[in-house]
């Protein structure tokens, strides 16, 4: 986990601030050289976030070789999160958290079930989110495209035999992780509605979101 970076970025010079309640979606192409900070606004929210080459799709964000090519299981400040073809998509410029999942996955109606029984069923779940929003984008994105993603805030904590456990936040209210893209990136994220597991709290809760154009 990395000391804490804040931005000095100027919100007032933001071009998009917005507010993203919990159970819902927000898709954005961002420009190369742009920046996005979301900000967990009343602390241990998970922010499930998937980025895609926007002009290529299939070309997505990829868990697995961002974790080897940087030897940690965790995304931290100067994290480079890099697409299938092993360039970055976006890197961590700022970040007042510490460390963020990639190994958890989202919640979907089915993980559910299997962590917390039957009447879990009908919840919403993240993948809704990203499925709605990915056939909302439509041109092209699909549901095969929504694979491995980044949990923003969010607490997994790899334990020394390999085992992974959805804990307590590390977050708090106000902090913040600030992405760069590295090329024009498609962003799609889900602010997670989860209410049967620790990491938020079971208090799902609101995140502000930044965008400011390259400099
Ligand atoms: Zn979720």
């Amino acid at each position: 986990m990395s000391a804490p970076a804040e931005s000095g970025r100027d919100p007032a010079q933001a071009r998009i601030e917005c507010e993203l309640p919990a159970g819902e979606g927000w898709t954005h192409e961002l420009a190369a050289g742009s920046t996005l900070r979301i900000v967990d606004l009343h602390g241990n929210q998970a922010v499930d976030t998937l980025f895609f080459d926007a002009h290529d799709y299939a070309n997505r964000y990829s868990a697995v070789d961002t974790i080897r090519e940087q030897r940690g299981a965790y995304l931290e400040l100067g994290s480079r999160l890099l697409a299938l073809d092993c360039e970055p998509l976006v890197s961590i410029v700022a970040d007042t958290c510490g460390g963020h999942d990639t190994l958890g996955g989202a919640c979907s109606q089915e993980s559910n079930v299997v962590r917390y029984g039957e009447h879990t069923r009908h919840m919403h779940a993240c993948r809704n989110t990203f499925l709605a929003q990915a056939l909302r984008w439509g041109r092209g994105l699909d549901k095969r495209d929504l694979t491995a993603n980044v949990n923003f805030f969010m607490n997994v904590p790899l334990g020394p035999d390999g085992e992974l456990r959805f804990a307590d936040g590390i977050s708090a209210p106000g902090r913040h992780v600030e992405l760069s893209a590295e090329r024009d990136t498609l962003v799609l994220i889900s602010n997670c509605p989860q209410l049967n597991n620790p990491c938020n709290g079971y208090d799902p809760t609101p995140v502000q979101l930044l965008v400011w154009d390259a400099p």
